[in-house]
């Protein structure tokens, strides 16, 4: 039974006493009260006030396909009557598990035509970390084991995922990173890049990958993981000459390449999957988030006709989990996939949307704060800046300028999320040309409050 009918300060007080968050300064929820949101129609949020919010970043970057749709609600509800549960372990499967593993290898490029199911993007990548190591084994090199990934990358929470990860934040607490994992720079040309043209600096960042397989061994790397496109890490576009590059030294390496299209898959950057906007393709694809468009938990280690072929002939991989293939949340993934599809939501999202969104979001850089405006497809990133020629930092600890400017965004019922002085979009991929007009003037007006 819903409990939307107690008042805000109640349901806030029995929040902060009760309910630990992720990613969250607790004592300030305490001070602040969390803000409530008890339903949402298309883009639009309501709150346990009854304020109307435009949700520019999709949840978490998931509800690609927006929120209230019918179509899968009567799916989740006819496949819980007809079978709740039921696992893919020891000789088992479903009607669900079946079909979508059959539509993620249509929609996968290249040979990806394996797909190995997860709860969500975080033990997806654990999968990921120990399959390419049951892998390298498997071929008789087990020795090649170490991954690597990017600074500032975001992988997930678990001790896998985050370790894999190069959040230092999240290294700190816990131990971490696990052994066999090792960090190269990101290719984020705004804050790093100095003189440097883009296209050379997304050489340099790229050739640090060999630099890196050189000083290990080739021998010694199993895998290099990167998102196409960095999300949490504040929406990080890597120069056009950076991906090429990447895709050449694995190839040249024999080094396994993991795309992780937690974010960037289903649509998000105007096509499928990231990689085929950032023009490569990888062995592994990791998803989540979009597959179901965050109506329920799933995630999908997609991988290449290579890898399945070897793991098959090899001793039975000692891995999963209980939710994996998760009848109900099959069907509902599978319902969101047709619904993309036949309602020509990506399609629009990329050929008409992600244009209008690129104009309008680009027009923000007249605004004095912002500098770099970053967008591919529908996931955008600015940043604010007190000099825009020189680039610079402001005085005040990082994330203090960003993480006001969200304050105003949210006073004004527009969600914009802040990576330190980055302001970060990722709308459902319904969103109108008239809502993101919406969209712009509150962030505007919130830019505006923010100076
Ligand atoms: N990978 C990427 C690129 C992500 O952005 C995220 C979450 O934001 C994850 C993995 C972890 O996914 P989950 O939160 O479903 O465990």
């Amino acid at each position: 039974m819903s409990d939307n009918h107690l008042p805000t300060a109640e349901l806030q007080a029995l929040d902060a006493a009760h309910h630990m968050h992720p990613f969250t300064d607790s004592a300030e929820l305490a001070r602040k009260g969390a803000r409530i949101i008890t339903s949402a129609k298309g883009v639009w949020l309501t709150d346990s006030d009854g304020e109307v919010i435009l949700d520019a970043m999709a949840g978490l970057w998931c509800v690609n396909i927006g929120y209230g749709r019918q179509e899968l609600v009567d799916v989740a509800a006819r496949q819980m009557l007809q079978l709740p549960f039921y696992n893919t372990f020891f000789q088992t499967s479903t009607v669900p598990a079946i079909m979508l593993a059959k539509r993620l290898a249509e929609l996968a490029p290249g040979d990806l035509n394996h797909v190995f199911f997860n709860g969500s993007g975080s033990d997806s990548n654990d999968t990921n970390l120990r399959m390419v190591r049951h892998y390298w084994a498997a071929k008789g090199q087990p020795e090649r084991s170490i991954v690597i990934s990017r600074w500032n990358g975001y992988h997930g929470s678990t001790m896998g995922a985050a370790s894999l990860g190069g959040m230092k934040g999240m290294h700190a607490q816990g131990g971490l990173p696990i052994p066999g994992i090792v960090h190269i720079d990101q290719p984020d040309w705004w804050s790093e890049g100095g003189d440097m043209t883009p296209e050379d600096f997304g050489l340099e960042r790229a050739r640090q990958l060999e630099t890196k397989i050189l000083e290990l061994g080739a021998d010694k790397v199993a895998a290099f993981i990167a998102e196409p496109v960095q999300g949490a890490g504040g929406v990080i576009v890597p120069p056009v000459t950076y991906w090429p590059e990447i895709q050449r030294i694995c190839k040249q390496y024999g080094i396994l390449l993991i795309a992780d299209e937690v974010i960037t898959g289903f649509g998000r950057t105007g096509n499928w999957f990231g990689c085929q906007t950032m023009g490569f393709t990888p062995d592994i694809m990791t998803c989540a988030k979009g597959i179901t468009s965050g109506y329920i938990p799933l995630g999908a280690s997609i991988v290449s006709d290579e890898i399945f072929n070897t793991l098959d002939a090899a001793d039975e991989f000692a891995h999963g989990y209980t939710y994996a293939g998760h009848p109900v949340a099959c069907a509902v993934a599978l319902e969101n996939l047709r619904l993309l599809d036949e309602d020509g939501i990506v399609e629009r999202a990329g050929s008409e949307i992600a244009p209008y969104l690129k104009e309008k979001w680009e027009s923000l850089t007249d605004h004095p704060l912002v500098g770099e405006a970053k967008i591919v497809g529908l996931m955008g990133s600015i940043a604010l800046t007190p000099n825009k020629a020189t680039r610079a930092k402001f005085a005040s600890p990082t994330g203090t300028v960003g993480y006001y400017c969200r304050e105003r965004c949210f006073a004004n019922n527009l969600v914009m999320r802040h990576v330190g002085d980055r302001m970060i979009i990722s709308p459902p991929l319904i969103i109108t040309k008239a809502e993101i007009d919406i969209l712009i003037d509150r962030a505007r007006l919130s830019l505006d409050e923010t100076l």
